[in-house]
């Protein structure tokens, strides 16, 4: 069968997810979920009938969240769909490329791999920002830079001038997309505001990590309306399952954006209890986090993490030589993880 699918299908490696990796344990820190599972109501009763394609309750439920006008948002399965559809509708397969700064975020080239479109990098900088002169001479048929802030697996925000930057020198010629899939959690940093100066601008977003729905495959894509109607285009004719936009608008309700902050709130405080924990620990490097994880470099990284994982405590390998993502989990997670690897270096 493999030698009938498409010749860039035959050649593609799947997105290698925490999921796929497995593992058993009682601690997984290993995919940037939420430790918190939240509880809905379900009517079901027009199951029979298709869904809207944009269902109004969620659009503008999402908008005023994040303070845009409905017709600057789009939803999808995941912030993941919301990738492959800005692949798909300004990416020309054979002629346009990608541009992304490893290490980030594994499904940008792996959408733009599956459609035939060409991947350009330019490596984040020794402490982890945008190189700007480089994507400058690479943007040659460039149609979509990725930037991820706060960046998987790193852990850090992009500093928010050279994002300005960046939009400024893409002007008329690539989009600049912003994953802010952990944005929730430090709300402050987003390039939201950004939206009203840069036609070229569009940021993702999702309910997967801080709103607790990963599980939910609910994301978003904020753009001005005109880049939201092209997207429209090319979208499924019904994506969004009835129920899950009936959860999604529950969670975005008062109520729930109350329940959500005061789990940031306890999440983020188990962060920094890792971090700090770890941090006291000799010959180990911690680096800020921003979102619900943090990224250590170990003597030995990989033996760590499989020490760990012979536990049952599932963290994250990470490319980065030595380097290890542990997702900020409930505390007792956290504890048990801190006094493993304090058991660990003794
Ligand atoms: C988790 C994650 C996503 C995917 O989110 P979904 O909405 O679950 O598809 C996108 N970008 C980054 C950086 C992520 O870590």
């Amino acid at each position: 069968m493999e030698k009938l699918a498409r010749k860039q299908v035959q050649a593609l490696t799947p997105y290698l997810s925490a999921r796929r990796i497995g593992g058993s344990g009682d601690v997984w820190l290993n995919a940037n979920e939420s430790p918190f599972g939240n509880e809905y109501n379900l009517s079901l009763n027009n199951l029979n009938r298709y869904s809207d394609c944009q269902p109004a309750e969620l659009i503008n439920a999402y908008a005023s969240y994040a303070g845009v006008k409905p017709e600057q948002v789009l939803t999808s399965r995941g912030s993941d769909e919301g990738i492959e559809l800005l692949v798909r509708a300004f990416c020309e397969a054979g002629e346009d490329a990608i541009l992304y700064c490893p290490p980030t975020y594994g499904m940008y080239a792996i959408s733009a791999e599956t459609f035939g479109v060409e991947r350009k990098t330019v490596p984040l900088t020794d402490d982890w920002q945008l190189n700007l002169p480089e994507i400058e001479r690479n943007l040659d048929n460039v149609k979509l830079v990725f930037v991820c802030s706060p960046n998987n697996p790193t852990g850090n925000l992009v500093n928010r001038n050279d994002i300005i930057k960046l939009l400024e020198m893409t002007k008329d010629r690539a989009i600049v997309v912003m994953d802010e899939a952990y944005i929730d959690f430090c709300l402050e940093a987003s390039t939201v505001d950004l939206l009203a100066h840069y036609p070229h601008l569009a940021i993702l977003r999702t309910l997967s990590k801080a709103f607790a729905l990963a599980g939910l495959r609910c994301g978003f894509t904020l753009a001005n309306s005109e880049l939201i109607q092209v997207l429209l285009k090319v979208i499924a004719p019904y994506p969004v399952p009835i129920p899950v936009a009936e959860i999604a608008v529950q969670a975005l309700s008062e109520a729930g954006l109350a329940r959500t902050k005061f789990q940031v709130l306890d999440i983020s405080a188990n962060r920094a209890y890792l971090q700090a924990g770890l941090s006291a620990i000799e010959g180990i490097t911690v680096f800020d986090g921003w979102g619900n994880y943090i990224l250590i470099e170990f003597p030995d990284g990989d033996a760590l993490f499989k020490a760990a994982w012979n536990e049952g405590i599932i963290l994250r390998n990470s490319p980065i030589k030595n380097c290890v993502r542990i997702s900020a989990g409930n505390r007792e997670e956290c504890e048990k993880t801190l006094a493993f690897i304090r058991n660990y270096y003794q």
